[in-house]
């Protein structure tokens, strides 16, 4: 099996009371392994892809269960490195210039960044990607994510939010926007930082 289901960098309760410890156990357990295992089987035993990035970068070549849980594999092991109990606050250096300059300030951007993620119709994720040099906020649906051609949004994304029902239901119910709040509570900016850097590589 060439996915495994990658280990939370931090225990299920560690990010109370901002994200509770129900909802992170059943997300990983649950939600992100069955994406994991699905995603290995709809592979088949014959794949030699191990590299999910040019699996998501040429996913016209593969089956909607591979999009989706494909999508979905890559976009929860994302999600939680970009995830942590010392998170918060704003980024600082490199990031937080290229912030300023591509939307005009943190603020700007997070405003941004919460309507992608409030204005997703149904389920899917919204963004931070590097693109061209510069930073974008957008969303997808689904699974889908911005390194899929056809994805409606491009670029390499270095911080995106889960807006299924799943990440925030039990604890939030149909309160979107105050899931989007917490959000920025435990937001992991020095992981967030390395992920632009790479992408600016
Ligand atoms: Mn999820």
């Amino acid at each position: 099996m060439p996915f495994k289901l990658p280990d939370l960098p931090y225990a299920y309760d560690a990010l109370e009371p901002h994200f509770d410890t129900m909802t992170m156990e059943i997300h990983h357990t649950k939600h992100h392994a069955g994406y994991t295992n699905n995603l290995n089987n709809a592979l088949g035993e014959d794949s030699k892809e191990t590299c999910i990035n040019d699996i998501l970068k040429n996913i016209g070549n593969y089956s909607t269960a591979v999009r989706n849980n494909g999508g979905g594999y890559y976009n929860h092991k994302l999600f939680w490195t970009i995830l942590s109990p010392d998170g918060g606050g704003k980024p600082t250096g490199a990031l937080a210039k290229a912030i300023d300059q591509s939307f005009g300030s943190f603020e700007a951007f997070q405003k941004e960044f919460n309507t992608a993620a409030a204005t997703r119709f149904g389920s899917g994720w919204a963004w931070l990607c590097v693109k061209d040099g510069k930073l974008v906020v957008c969303s997808t649906p689904n699974q889908d994510n911005p390194l899929m051609p056809d994805a409606g949004c491009s670029g390499q994304p270095i911080l995106g939010l889960d807006v299924w029902e799943h990440a925030y239901y039990l604890k939030f119910q149909n309160r979107r926007p105050d899931y989007i709040s917490a959000f920025w509570h435990i937001v992991n900016w020095d992981q967030v930082s390395k992920n632009y850097e790479e992408a600016m590589k």
